[in-house]
């Protein structure tokens, strides 16, 4: 009945270059809401109202960008990884993991223990705040605070620069450096998990068509079917912890058995 979970731990231990490519499915086992699904956050705010531009443009929409941005950041800041990001974590521990590719802004592999020159976070990162003219880095929390204390449309203080969430908002660019290393790492790994993506995004779910294309294996987990599934060697339908939690046992045993 586990067969796909045993064929997928020897993968990752035959393997030496693995990329894991994650989704929102694994975010969403950590009780952070997907802002895809109905009801969430594109259900209740109109994504026309949060394109990059009209953030540029005005005060109005930047005080509204912050009331959503805030309500997002509410749901995941306390949050905490699951098991799917601590299979993931000891992936690297293992010296099993090559990168990994995450379309979550959540920050909870890092809380997962994973370093960062490992993970290309995709869309960004809630975890910090940018300023749009000067760059400087803030923490989160710190704006938050000025949030709370009643400043709508926070800016830099050193330059007065717009500060945003250091996430990738609709109408603005990928980020150059991260995607491009993406493609490369997915070019080259010889093995390429998905885990809890509905590979519907583009230009991530081009990610494993790469991978197939130049000879990696590939394996799905998701809980829902995906459009890459009938390219994949293996697919299992599930959750993303409780079958990450089991591979990485198997993995474990199987290393320590050499
Ligand atoms: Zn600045």
């Amino acid at each position: 009945m586990n067969e796909p979970i045993e064929i997928l731990a020897a993968l990752i231990v035959d393997s030496l270059r693995i990329v894991v490519f994650v989704g929102a499915g694994v975010s969403t086992e950590s009780g952070i809401p997907d802002f895809r699904s109905p009801g969430g956050v594109w259900d209740k705010y109109d994504p026309q109202e949060f394109y990059f531009q009209r953030f540029l443009e005005n005060e109005a929409s930047r005080e509204k960008y912050w009331q959503m941005a805030t309500e997002i950041y509410e749901s995941m800041k306390n949050a905490q990884p699951n098991p799917a990001h601590l299979a993931i974590a000891e992936l690297e521990g293992l010296g099993k993991l090559d990168c990994l590719i995450t379309q979550n802004i959540d920050g909870l592999h890092f809380k997962a223990g994973n370093s960062p020159d490992r993970v290309l976070e995709l869309h960004g990162t809630a975890m910090h705040v940018t300023c749009l003219n000067c760059y400087k880095r803030y923490d989160r929390d710190a704006i938050q605070i000025r949030i709370a204390d009643g400043d709508k449309a926070p800016r830099c203080d050193e330059c007065k620069g717009l500060l945003k969430p250091a996430t990738i908002s609709f109408g603005q660019s990928m980020p150059v450096e991260e995607t491009q290393a993406a493609y490369d790492h997915s070019t080259a790994c010889d093995l390429f998990i998905v885990i809890g993506s509905s590979l519907v995004v583009q230009p991530a779910a081009q990610m494993p068509v790469i991978a197939k294309r130049n000879g990696a294996k590939l394996v799905i987990i998701n809980r829902d079917e995906t459009p890459c599934d009938p390219i994949a060697d293996y697919v299992v339908h599930a959750q993303a912890g409780p079958t990450m939690a089991t591979v990485i046992d198997q993995v474990k045993r199987a290393l320590a058995n050499r």
